[in-house]
């Protein structure tokens, strides 16, 4: 590597660092590796795009992924009494979601709802009610999956998290899914889904069909509050998660 493109590699890390200090984080994993490759110049060494791909972070993340728990522990720790974006306000808990550390199907839904953010526990209220049934119709214990939300704090009045929130609380989850690295992911409504895959497409028109985040294959489907309102719509679902067990096989 000619020097100058070491130099102007370290000052697009240190952007990097930046970027990441910004949105609050305190530290990201880094494969050692990679650091000695840089200093080192290393040809061999991968070089880090300007903000590292969500396949560099899971990556990198594989670093500490022989204990998943401790893991998913020090990123809770990180967030700690986040007030990094306004849903800080009007919350009473972080909720920052539970379940096996190295589940097959990690569930991911929008964001804490009343009984969520007073529980600080995903998918307890009556949606969750469903979730954790259809979880048992599907032959599998809650304590088998792991569920998550792409914002950790409640919305006021249950809105949708806005763009802004989104983007400041996103990288959490994804650094949860890098860290469990799941089978299946099934991204529960529209949130979920247009934030995992990037996409502004209905959910009616994504769902029951997989996509990939990371090569991890995605699957959204309805939110469970939405089947509460429309409960013909349940069976759609089912389908859904037909699909999701037939891949896990
Ligand atoms: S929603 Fe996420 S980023 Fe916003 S305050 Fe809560 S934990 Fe922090």
């Amino acid at each position: 590597m000619r020097m100058n493109d070491r130099a102007e590699l370290i000052q697009e890390l240190k952007k990097t660092m930046e970027f990441y200090r910004e949105l609050g984080f305190e530290y990201v994993p880094v494969k050692r590796t990679h650091i000695f490759n840089i200093i080192s110049g290393s040809p061999s060494g991968s070089t880090p795009d300007s903000h590292p791909s969500r396949h560099q972070v899971a990556e990198d993340t594989c670093d500490y992924s022989m204990n998943k728990e401790i893991a998913l522990r020090d990123l809770k720790n990180e967030i700690g009494d986040c007030h990094r974006c306004k849903l800080a306000k009007g919350r009473k808990n972080i909720v920052f979601g539970e379940g096996k550390p190295e589940a097959d199907i990690m569930f991911i839904g929008e964001g804490p709802g009343r009984d969520e953010d007073i529980q600080a526990r995903p998918f307890v209220g009556d949606a969750g009610k469903l979730l954790t049934n259809l979880i048992l119709k599907l032959g599998l214990k809650r304590e088998d999956v792991y569920i998550a939300n792409v914002v950790k704090c409640r919305p006021p009045n249950n809105r949708n998290p806005e763009e802004d929130e989104i983007t400041t609380c996103s990288p959490f989850v994804e650094r949860q899914i890098a860290i469990i690295n799941p089978k299946v992911i099934v991204c529960l409504g529209k949130i979920s889904a247009q934030t995992l895959l990037r996409s502004k497409v209905a959910i009616s028109k994504l769902r029951g069909n997989f996509f990939s985040y990371d090569n991890i294959p995605v699957m959204p489907t309805f939110h469970p509050a939405y089947l509460l309102r429309n409960p013909r719509d349940k069976w759609l679902t089912w389908e859904d998660m037909q699909k999701v067990m037939e891949k896990l096989k």
